[in-house]
């Protein structure tokens, strides 16, 4: 039952490589978007760049679904292959289970068309669209930001007009923000790393009275775009 004739197995490392293949794919999409957001700033009129890391992040989104149709597939012949019992046309049938399925959920599929309503897509895109004077962006970006803050610190942030641009564990502007999903509070990736690397489990969330108690861990780090971009404009808006 646990091993017919190894497959079972087989299948374990195949979806463990499945499931690096879809993280790298992810941060490749990542990177496409920091590309976009730097051709949005500095290439303004460039519409062939524009189209290019369009098209890259499609490949990117292709990739992916194939990737996830691939996993379902063999999510499918795993089921079945623990069910059956001894069968000297196991290994025929595994390959054709295995192949009538990815088939169907080809098929199932909306096609390339749905690509572009991929959310990572859609917020390329948005990057390239006009956008409006840099204090006009300023403006819309500190509504969302304090907006933020507002979900994750309750009453606290109302009273906050600004926007915190500044690491809570450095005291610096930051550089490279970074979000804790668990609490919501934004500080510098360089800044909080460090701190994690010396505090290890005792490495809580630096902001006084944050209600999160547990230590901070890379994983619970996000990039965020929109502070990093308010910081960018902000700089632009003082320096020029
Ligand atoms: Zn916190």
């Amino acid at each position: 039952m646990t091993s017919v004739r190894g497959r079972p197995l087989e299948l374990e490392s195949d979806l463990v490589l499945n499931q690096r293949l879809l993280q790298s794919v992810g941060a490749l999409m990542n990177e496409t978007l920091e590309v976009g957001q730097d051709v949005a700033n500095y290439c303004t009129d460039d519409d062939e760049l524009k189209k290019e890391t369009q098209d890259l992040m499609l490949t990117f989104v292709n990739m992916e679904d194939d990737i996830k149709q691939y996993t379902s597939a063999l999510n499918h012949v795993k089921k079945a292959c623990l069910t059956v019992s001894e069968d000297p046309e196991e290994g025929e049938s595994f390959t054709a289970k295995f192949t009538q399925k990815l088939h169907e959920l080809r098929q199932r599929n909306g096609g390339e068309n749905q690509h572009h309503k991929h959310a990572k897509f859609e917020e390329l895109t948005s990057l390239f669209m006009d956008r409006g004077s840099i204090e006009e962006q300023l403006a819309s970006l500190r509504r969302a930001l304090v907006g933020d803050a507002d979900d994750s610190q309750g009453d606290l942030a109302m009273t906050e007009v600004d926007v915190n641009t500044r690491c809570p564990y450095t005291g610096c502007t930051m550089e490279d923000p970074v979000r804790n999903k668990q609490c919501g509070h934004v500080y510098d990736r360089t800044g909080i790393l460090t701190y994690i690397k010396q505090k290890n489990a005792r490495a809580k969330c630096p902001v006084g009275g944050c209600g999160n108690v547990d230590p901070i861990q890379a994983s619970h780090l996000e990039d965020h775009r929109d502070m990093k971009r308010y910081i960018q404009l902000l700089s632009q808006s003082q320096g020029s």
